[in-house]
């Protein structure tokens, strides 16, 4: 089986032609959260003043924004006016993309985002490094089969070949400085099948019996708003929000405006639905005021509404969730429960 390096190779055709230097900036997708990318942490979209005739606004040249000393400044970390390519990006990332995608590029489209993502090359690739908190074959993805991306890798066969016109033309330039990429990289075609469905790897039983759980559960979450399970979650959980931060599909955000005299800024920041005040309406009003509608929410969403209106999964299994819950919480642990509980409800341990 050959690995392909893909980031090594575009870093010798980079060092070739420094031109593709100045117009590409490559990114790790298997270091990097992708969704930093395209929903920076902070993000100024907007610059305001007030005068006598009222207030008047501007957009902001949108790059990815660096405002670490907190004074709002819009500099830039110098990859703004270039084009990300995002390397390795693993199944779960893609799937996980495909979650901001709809949310952001339909109606109504998020000029923000959208700039952001035709600006970005993803080069999607199988994963190898399963680790013990993955689960994501239990949300129907194959680990081994890259997906999505605008130019792919299959590392069974070393194939690299562009899948979106984007793609293909960044190949091009790829071979256009280096042409040797050509015969090293390039292949027709990428195997259809991947090492998981050829039976070249082997999962474990449990991972197995566990195929595809969550899609197999997503229905049975319609009966399920009243379970004990809610009320033993939430005493667990602390309200942090960690797990929504390291989620690479998780996507709320807050808009805030900051402003000295007669000028201003704003911005959008993540925000997460376990926290009090994310629903509290003006008046107040909060129609999720309790640490269990919160938990319960989350979970519903990423099971159960967001299948229900685009038919996708809204957790790609990725375990950061559960890596860096201070308390562990498992959406996995969770699924096991759903699927214990018959008729009655039961208690759960969800660690
Ligand atoms: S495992 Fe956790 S962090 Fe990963 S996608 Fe699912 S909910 Fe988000
Ligand atoms: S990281 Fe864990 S404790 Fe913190 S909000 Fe999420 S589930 Fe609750």
């Amino acid at each position: 089986m050959k690995l392909t390096d893909i980031k090594k190779v575009l870093e010798e055709a980079f060092e070739k032609n420094e031109k593709l230097e100045e117009k590409y900036n490559i990114c790790d997708g298997e270091k990097e959260n992708i969704k930093s990318f395209f929903f920076p942490q902070t993000e100024k979209y907007l610059e305001f003043k007030r005068t006598d005739k009222g207030t008047e606004f501007f957009p902001v040249n949108n790059g990815l924004v660096n405002d670490s000393d907190g004074t709002g400044s819009d500099e830039t970390d110098g990859a703004k006016e270039k084009i990300n390519v995002v390397v390795r990006a693993k199944p779960c990332s893609v799937e996980a993309l495909e979650v901001f995608d709809y949310v952001f590029l339909s109606e109504p489209v998020d000029p923000l985002y959208k700039e952001k993502r035709e600006k970005t090359i993803i080069i999607s690739s199988s994963c190898r490094e399963l680790k013990n908190s993955c689960f994501c074959t239990s949300v129907g993805i194959d680990p081994y089969k890259p997906v999505g991306g605008d130019v792919r890798i299959d590392d069974s066969t070393g194939g690299v070949v562009g899948v979106t016109p984007k793609g293909k033309d960044f190949l091009e330039e790829i071979f256009e400085a280096d042409e040797s990429k050509k015969s090293e990289i390039q292949k027709l075609e990428v195997d259809q099948e991947s090492d998981l469905e050829k039976g070249n790897v082997k999962t474990s039983t449990e991972r197995e019996a566990e195929k595809d759980l969550a899609n197999r559960l997503k229905d049975k979450l319609d009966n399920m708003q009243d379970s004990k399970l809610w009320d033993e979650l939430s005493l667990r959980c602390l309200g942090c929000g960690v797990c929504t931060y390291y989620c690479p599909s998780c996507h709320c955000f807050d808009v805030c405006d900051y402003y000295k005299k007669d000028t201003g800024s704003r911005y959008r920041a993540w925000d997460s639905c376990m926290f009090s005040e994310f629903t509290s309406m003006a008046g107040g009003h909060n129609p999720r005021p309790t640490k269990k509608d919160r938990i319960k929410n989350r979970f519903y969403h990423k099971f159960n509404y967001l299948p229900k209106l685009y038919e996708k999964l809204g957790c790609v299994g990725c375990g950061k969730c559960l890596v860096h819950c201070p308390v562990g919480i498992s959406p996995l642990t969770l699924l096991r429960e759903m699927g214990e509980i018959e008729d009655e409800d039961k208690s759960i341990s969800t660690s």
